[in-house]
């Protein structure tokens, strides 16, 4: 295919696909779409797209639109957390070096009262993910998210809630190797309600992140008996009426808004969605607009 014809080939995907998961190439185009969530009750987690940097002239851009983040939901009343890639740091740099990078921005959202996340990425990085969790638990307002594709998450989410770590459970968005993970999407999903019950059990507060409503409806039936304090999130594009449903109904709801230039990897993780071509589609032309 010809430069031209390519062009044109991703200008379609990006505005097709991207434009309906991503809030837009900036900061304001992120606040936008959070405050229309906002105005239906539902709050947002806002991310800057990026992963596997490796420069650390753009990992300190990255951090610089992340600070300006934080002062945009702040100077707009919004109500938004911040969701941050540990390779978008520096991670793929140093442990070291993201470190610095993650305690810095934890205390700057710290000082304003935004919550801050830490996404989880391939197994590869989990440990250090979560040992830069740890750096920060003791200063508080940080929480991290846990896959149950992978065959160590009820050990890391048993260990995590004892200590009073905040988590956001999902199922996992990339490709792992059988050993780690399990290949199943039943399993998965079975493992998922493994670990939601460990969290029911030991934790305070925590997020189901999932767009899969039977794991919803039975979150829904355990807080009537463990009185937790729960929020559920879904990614913006996926089921955005269920997300205003849930809130409808008095649950805490939040969007994982995703914005900035960098849309292609997190679209192709979206499609790839365990192969659900048809999901995706249905995704696509059922009413998303809030
Ligand atoms: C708030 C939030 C934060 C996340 N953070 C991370 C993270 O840090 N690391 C990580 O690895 N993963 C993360 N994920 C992604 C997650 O791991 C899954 O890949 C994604 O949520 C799909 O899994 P599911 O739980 O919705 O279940 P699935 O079984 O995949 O889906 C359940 C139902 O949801 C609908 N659905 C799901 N995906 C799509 C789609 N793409 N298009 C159309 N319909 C769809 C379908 O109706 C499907 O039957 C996050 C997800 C959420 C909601």
């Amino acid at each position: 295919m010809d430069e031209a014809k390519s062009g044109i080939v991703s200008d379609i995907a990006e505005r097709v696909f991207a434009g309906r998961w991503i809030a837009g190439p900036y900061v304001k185009d992120a606040m936008n779409v959070a405050l229309r969530f906002n105005a239906n009750c539902i709050g947002a987690i806002i991310n800057y797209l990026g992963e596997a940097l490796s420069e650390k002239k753009e990992i300190s851009y990255t951090i610089d639109i992340y600070s300006s983040l934080i002062g945009s939901i702040i100077s707009k009343s919004a109500d938004s957390q911040i969701s941050i890639k540990p390779t978008q740091i520096g991670l793929d740099i140093s442990y070291q070096y993201a470190k610095k990078n993650y305690l810095k921005l934890a205390s700057a959202a710290r000082k304003k009262g935004v919550f801050v996340w830490l996404d989880m990425e391939e197994s590869s990085k989990v440990d250090d993910t979560i040992r830069l969790y740890y750096s920060a638990l003791k200063f508080g307002n940080v929480g991290i998210c846990i896959q149950s594709y992978l065959r160590r998450s009820e050990e890391d989410i048993t260990r995590i809630a004892s200590s009073g770590g905040i988590i956001r459970l999902v199922k996992g968005a990339y490709t792992e190797p059988e050993e780690v993970a399990y290949g199943d999407r039943a399993e998965v999903t079975r493992n998922y309600y493994r670990l939601m019950q460990i969290l029911f059990t030991n934790s305070r507060k925590f997020m189901i992140a999932t767009h899969d409503m039977p794991i919803i409806k039975r979150a829904l039936i355990l807080n009537k008996k463990y009185h937790r304090e729960i929020e559920f999130a879904m990614l913006n594009g996926i089921r955005n009426m269920d997300a205003l449903y849930l809130a409808r109904k008095g649950n805490a709801v939040r969007i994982y808004i995703p914005f900035g230039p960098s849309w292609l990897k997190y679209s192709i993780r979206r499609l790839r969605e365990a192969g659900h071509a048809s999901l995706v589609a249905r995704s696509l032309f059922s009413r998303q607009r809030i």
